[in-house]
């Protein structure tokens, strides 16, 4: 465990070089190629098997441990790269050079604690067996790189055990950390709906079927799913963020959209909010005349941390940073994160780490323009992937 800690904390202006050019040179969603192009070339200097281009820009890396050992266990470690279109708005060195893209979710962070990881495990080979698989994930604010990754492959030969991953968080001071078993973030999806009734003049209303008003109805209905049919111990939101229709004040138009998003904590939870919008919207258009659309866009599945790998990983992060840096427990989210892919597959775990510093002036949440990290957590992720590797594998 000492010599991981001395190694990291011996690498740390690297650590912090990598973490800045990238922040400097952040690409959006699946077009990280130059993002890709330097985290090859870090990868050759250390001198790692890799590929890349998988799913677009990602890279696998594969270090496999040299201690004899009968079993044989992978780990994956997950690292997203990708950026947002939000103008950065700083004073630092390293401000975005790409105007209108900013990584201000971090994931330069998670690039660079990765990168410190490939360094870290591949000069301490001779101590773990087994394999560690390292990827570098595009693509996680849109559709999300997390699924083709895996359609290509990435889980099998040799076959993954269980995968885990990181994210910085601004609530959380830097220096500490947080594991939460199961539940950590929602499945964001969104709907359609397409009330279709039949236009007329606003003063001879029993002439048309009106859309608007049926969408009123609509919209009050589903404000109840999460309310009235939801178990009040499981959490689940369902928010209308749009309403389009009609030209004039005297006009009633022929059809209204609705577009909302529906989040839950569990696949339960999601299977009931996709079929009750479904159903509710179906039935009031029917009681009232009017034809109904729908459609149910799922985004990515809840994020559901494994409890017996969330254990193991923070009695290791304990003896690692010391119990009192490392928070069990807490609430989730309902933002979305594909790694949730992983959860669903494997036992799986996220967990989060602090990056708040406020004698900094380091306290902006994630996806806002002023986001930064206090840069001293880097080495942090780089000795807890590494000593859990460590600890999984032997
Ligand atoms: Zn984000
Ligand atoms: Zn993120």
């Amino acid at each position: 465990m000492d010599k991981i800690i001395k190694k990291v904390n011996n690498d740390e202006r690297l650590i912090i070089e990598n973490r800045r050019h990238i922040h400097q040179n952040p690409e959006l969603s699946f077009k990280e190629f130059k993002t890709m192009e330097y985290i090859c070339s870090q990868l050759d200097n250390i001198g790692v098997h890799y590929e890349s281009r998988i799913a677009g820009t990602g890279v696998l890396v594969q270090v496999d441990g040299e201690k004899e050992s009968n079993e044989h266990k992978t780990l994956l470690i997950r690292a997203d790269m990708d950026a947002l279109p939000i103008q950065e708005v700083s004073d630092k060195q390293y401000i975005s050079q790409n105007d209108g893209v900013m990584h201000a979710c971090g994931h330069d962070a998670h690039t660079a604690v990765l990168l410190e990881t490939c360094r870290v495990l591949n000069e301490f080979r001779d101590d773990f067996s087994g394999t560690v698989k390292l990827i570098f994930q595009p693509g996680e604010e849109t559709r999300g790189g997390a699924k083709p990754m895996i359609d290509s492959g990435i889980l099998e030969n040799p076959n993954v055990d269980a995968c885990i991953a990181l994210h910085m968080d601004p609530d959380i001071q830097a220096g500490k950390i947080r594991v939460k078993p199961g539940s950590l973030y929602a499945s964001p999806d969104d709907f359609y709906i397409k009330v279709i009734g039949r236009g007329g003049h606003g003063a001879e209303p029993h002439r048309c079927i009106d859309p608007i008003a049926i969408s009123a109805e609509i919209i009050c209905a589903l404000m109840n799913i999460v309310s009235r049919e939801v178990n009040p111990f499981d959490e689940a939101v369902v928010s209308i963020g749009s309403i389009h229709s009609g030209t004039a004040t005297n006009i009633i138009p022929d059809e209204v959209q609705i577009t909302g998003t529906a989040r839950s904590l569990t696949n339960d939870v999601r299977a009931l909010l996709k079929k009750r919008i479904g159903e509710i919207s179906h039935g009031i258009c029917a009681a009232h005349g009017a034809k109904c659309e729908y459609e149910f866009s799922e985004l990515f599945p809840p994020l559901i941390n494994d409890s017996a790998l969330s254990e193991r990983f923070y009695r290791t992060a304990c003896r690692a940073i010391g119990e009192e840096n490392c928070i069990y427990g807490g609430s989730a989210t309902m933002a979305g994160e594909d790694f949730s892919y992983f959860s669903q597959v494997r036992p799986s775990l996220l967990f989060k780490l602090g990056c708040r510093n406020e004698k900094l002036g380091i306290v902006s949440p994630i996806h806002q323009n002023t986001f930064d990290i206090d840069e001293s957590s880097l080495k942090i992720g780089a000795i807890l992937f590494s000593e859990f590797a460590l600890e999984f594998l032997n």
